[in-house]
Order: structure tokens, then sequence, then C-alpha cells
């Protein structure tokens, strides 16, 4: 079967780091994917370099680029001309989310006066501004804030009713609570894409504490995967490449048909992945079911 992928980038701060993220991109491009993203930091602090990262990918390349927008720190107006402006430069794809509050995860989320309060707000502004395509987060195991798993559902609804036509969710570590998370949504009548989103693991400490933060449970099974493996990157990013090998190849069993990779900005190991999955380079990714366990299995 043939998989639909997508990249996720984060806008450089330095020269430097700009420099590498061109090469990450034009590293990745032949995997071909159907759409590539780029972050809005946290509390809106990327505004500008969101932009001109995004701008310079319509501009310069074949890629469509898509355009993360939170509803954190920004009146309706100073979004919706954000959103003009990006309509202008070509760019027709929007990520729309709530964003985080300023002062980190965990913090007490408060509107911004005069802004968008969710993300459902937000995604039906931007219909008001033009006709984007618009993709919206979703949480396989329940955003951390939410009433309740059913709550957090008629939420994504919510996001697709007022315009949004695909979900992309967070990440997990276990296939399993993905597919009960996707049977869930079909059996409340969600019929929208429901594209994963997979998180290579370059650091397992750093992925443990934000998955604590953003509720992404971390198997038993990764744990020990990991141990021991500090002192030691070669066998870190072959532990790495397996893990997320591993999920790819037990999403595919699954059923998937499209896929989303948070890369880390990070070409070598995106690449390396893909490879390890049997995606790419030429065409769209081609993925052969194999017969691993995945890590949560
Ligand atoms: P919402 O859909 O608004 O939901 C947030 C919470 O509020 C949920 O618990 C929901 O159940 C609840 N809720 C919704 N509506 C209501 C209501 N009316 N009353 C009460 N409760 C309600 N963050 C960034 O800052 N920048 C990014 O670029 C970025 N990219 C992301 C990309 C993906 C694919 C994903 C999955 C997340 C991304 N995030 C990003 C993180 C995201 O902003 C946070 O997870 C945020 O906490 C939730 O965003 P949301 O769009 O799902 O919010």
């Amino acid at each position: 079967m043939s998989i639909e992928l997508s990249l996720e980038y984060f806008p450089p701060k330095t020269p430097d780091m700009e420099q590498r993220l061109w090469r990450t991109i034009e590293a990745l491009t032949p995997l071909n994917p159907r759409f590539v993203s780029v972050t809005y930091g946290a509390g809106g602090t990327t505004r500008d370099r969101t932009h001109a990262t995004v701008a310079r990918i319509r501009a310069e390349t074949m890629l469509e680029p898509a355009a993360h927008l939170t509803c954190v720190g920004a009146t309706t107006q100073e979004i919706d001309a954000v959103a003009r402006q990006y309509w202008q430069a070509g760019v027709r794809h929007i990520v729309a989310l709530r964003g985080d509050p300023p002062e980190g995860i965990g913090e007490r989320y408060k509107p911004y006066p005069g802004g968008y309060a969710f993300a459902a707000d937000l995604v039906a502004g931007l219909r008001r501004v033009a006709d984007f395509e618009i993709s919206v987060a979703a949480f396989p195991e329940t955003h951390p804030e939410a009433l309740s798993p059913a709550k957090d559902l008629d939420n994504l609804r919510r996001k697709l009713d007022a315009g949004a036509t695909r979900a992309i969710t967070q990440y997990f570590f276990d296939p399993d609570c993905f597919f009960r998370f996707r049977d869930r949504a079909r059996a409340a009548g969600i019929t929208a894409p429901i594209v994963p989103g997979l998180l290579p693991i370059a650091n397992f400490t750093q992925a443990c504490s934000f998955s604590q933060r953003c509720g992404a449970r971390v198997p038993d099974a990764l744990h020990r995967r990991f141990a021991g493996l500090d002192a030691d990157p070669a066998a870190r990013q072959r532990a790495a490449v397996e893990t997320a090998a591993e999920m790819i190849h037990a999403l595919v069993r699954g059923g998937i048909d499209a896929l989303h990779i948070y890369t880390l900005n990070r070409a070598e190991l995106t690449r390396a992945i893909c490879a390890a999955a049997g995606i790419g380079p030429s065409g769209a990714g081609r993925v052969a079911p194999s017969p691993v366990r995945a890590v949560g299995d």
C-alpha cells in the first residue's frame, strides 16, 4: 500500500539553523511529501519566522507548505490579518491550533481578550477569511485539559464541522492507542481522515519529559530499549530508527494511508526512519506490511 506523507518543521532561530533547515527540506523532498508544515512557537513567539519560512517554501520550492497558526496572544483581527497575508503569499493550507499557554504546558489556559478562544473558533474564523485547506489536532490519549475523552471527541467534531478537513494526531508510542482512538472517532460518526503523528525519539529523556506534560504514555518496552544508551549516540540512533520503523509497520498493518512525521528538522534521522520503514524516496511512500512487533505489543 502507499502512504501519503507529511513532514513537520520548526522555524529556525539563527542563520545557522536556517541553513540547516533548508538542507533538511532539500534532503527530505525526495520523499515526496503531500505537504510540509511549519510550527508556530508557543505563545505566538515565532509568528514572523513561521511566516518567512512558509512564504519561502511557497516561493522557492514545489512543496505545498502548511502554516501552523494558534489562538494565543493575538486578537481575532490580528490573526485574520496573518491569515490574509498567507493567502496573498499563495499559502492555501493552515494547521489551526489553540496553542499552549505562554507560561508553558500545564499552566492554566486563558483565552486572549478579543481573540479566538479555542481551535474550533479559529477554524470558523479562517473559513471566513478564505477557502483554506485546514488541518487540526487530535489526541489519541485525550488532551490533558479535556473534561473527558467523550468531550474531547466532541471538540474534534466541532473543529471538523467548523470546516477542517483532516485531523493530525499528537504523537503516541503505542499504535493500539491510535487504533482505539480511530475506532471511537468512527463510532462517533467522524469520517474525516485522522492522520497519525510520529515523533522520532532523538533524545529519550527529553521525549519522556515532554510526554509526561502532554499526556503521551511511554511504554515500558521503550524504557528498556533506551536504557543505558546515554553515552552511545550510534546505538541511540539505531534504537530511534527501529522504534519508529516498527511503529510505522504496525500502523500500516492497521490500515493507515497517511502519516505525519515531526521531523525535528533532522534530515538524517527522518531519512533513516523512512528507509527502514520502506517509505520513498521516489514517488508516494510505499510500505510493505512487516511482521515485526510494535513497541507497545
Ligand atoms: P483545542 O481543540 O481548542 O482544545 C484544547 C482543549 O480545550 C481540549 O482539552 C478541548 O477538549 C478543550 N476545549 C475545546 N473547546 C472547548 C470549550 N468551548 N470549552 C471548554 N473546553 C474546550 N502548539 C503550538 O503552540 N504551535 C504549534 O505549531 C503546534 N502544532 C501542533 C501540531 C499538532 C499536529 C498537534 C497535535 C499539536 C500542536 N500544538 C502546537 C500543540 C497544541 O497547540 C496543544 O496541544 C494545545 O494544548 C491544544 O491545541 P488544540 O488545537 O487541540 O486545542
